[in-house]
């Protein structure tokens, strides 16, 4: 596809002000416990309770065997999500397409390899201080949007992950990403350009990888939203 050259040669343009503004951080989730209770019986508050409780590998064994929704039935299997357990740079995309549920790692096809050279311009590669997951762990028949009762029974698989790997930047790559996380509706060209947060950790939105595969001209947006992105994590305090 040539992508790649694309992402490395450009120079990083200017502008891009850094306001901290906070949108509505969505409730932390408690601490770990090393006993999960299952959540497939339980109440809608008593399931998100279970699965916020739940330390890796509870989760990574309660996602494959999720059925609380109907996309349990047309996936090949469920994509957990992947990279380094205590990365800074956490990227959130939207659900796994028909490689993804193939391969079951996300980001692998066309968008993924756009993904892979937009982090590779950064210096930055999959597995190394970076995780990679979506909002839906399973795909969406026809790579159709995801519907919101799919959304709500997993994003608290989402909200664990981020609790566990305690990222210091999280990147929304696109609309489903950005306003779960945000709890708005706002668009993605409106909540560019600042740093947004949740539950505490700065939180940056961009285009998703696909969206710009259809439009080209919006990669040099993209590209200004990953350097933003860089600066604000240069600019936190260390942490660890
Ligand atoms: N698009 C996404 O949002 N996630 C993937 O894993 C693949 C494509």
């Amino acid at each position: 596809m040539g992508l790649a050259p694309l992402w490395r040669l450009r120079r990083p343009p200017v502008g891009e002000a850094a306001e901290i503004v906070v949108e509505q951080p969505a409730a932390a989730p408690p601490a770990a416990s090393t006993s999960p209770p299952s959540a497939s019986s339980l109440s809608a508050g008593g399931r998100e309770a279970a699965i916020q409780a739940m330390d890796w590998a509870a989760l990574k064994q309660a996602v494959p065997a999720c059925t609380a929704c109907g996309l349990h039935s047309g996936r090949t299997q469920a994509v957990f999500g992947v990279g380094d357990e205590r990365a800074d740079w956490l990227l959130v995309g939207e659900a796994p397409g028909a490689e993804e549920d193939r391969l079951g790692e996300p980001f692998v096809g066309q968008a993924g390899r756009l993904l892979d050279a937009m982090l590779a311009a950064l210096a930055l590669k999959r597995g190394e201080n970076v995780y990679i997951a979506n909002v839906l762990k399973c795909r969406p028949p026809g790579n159709r949007n995801p519907e919101p009762g799919e959304v709500t029974q997993c994003t608290p698989y989402l909200l664990r992950q981020i609790a566990l790997i305690e990222p210091r930047l999280i990147v929304a790559m696109g609309r489903f990403a950005a306003q779960t996380l945000l709890a708005s509706d706002a668009t993605i060209a409106s909540l560019r350009g600042r740093v947004h947060r949740y539950a505490g950790v700065p939180l940056i939105v961009t285009y998703h990888p696909a969206y710009l595969l259809r439009n080209l001209p919006d990669k040099s947006k993209a590209w200004s939203d990953l350097v933003f992105a860089r600066r604000t994590l240069a600019g936190l305090a260390a942490r660890r």
